[in-house]
């Protein structure tokens, strides 16, 4: 499951949320999605994570329908690759990426 916000009055989306869109307005609606498919466009390998993770730990941005998302890759490393499709999940309070297919 994703969760995401839109702008009211122009409909531009967020994650995570903003104060104020662009457009000025301060009128969001949450969005939630079964199955968010989105696609890895650069990430980075963390070898000295912050103290309760277990290193290697993999961040990267996600574009997701228009929107470019920072999380985790959770998933085998080796598969790993800028273009590779992920599904997106925010709904436990973190947002990871998992590889799909
Ligand atoms: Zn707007």
């Amino acid at each position: 499951m994703f969760r995401y916000y839109e702008c009211e009055k122009c409909g531009k989306k967020y994650f995570p949320r903003k104060i104020r869109c662009y457009c000025g307005s301060m009128s969001f609606k949450e969005v939630v999605v079964d199955k968010a498919i989105g696609s890895i466009s650069t990430y980075t390998v963390i070898l000295v994570p912050p103290k309760g993770f277990t290193p290697p730990i993999y961040i990267g941005i996600a574009e997701y329908d228009g929107m470019k998302i920072l999380g985790r890759y959770v998933g085998d490393p080796e598969r790993l690759k800028v273009g590779i499709k992920v599904e997106l999940h925010n709904d436990d309070g973190t947002t990871t990426f998992s590889p799909i297919e």
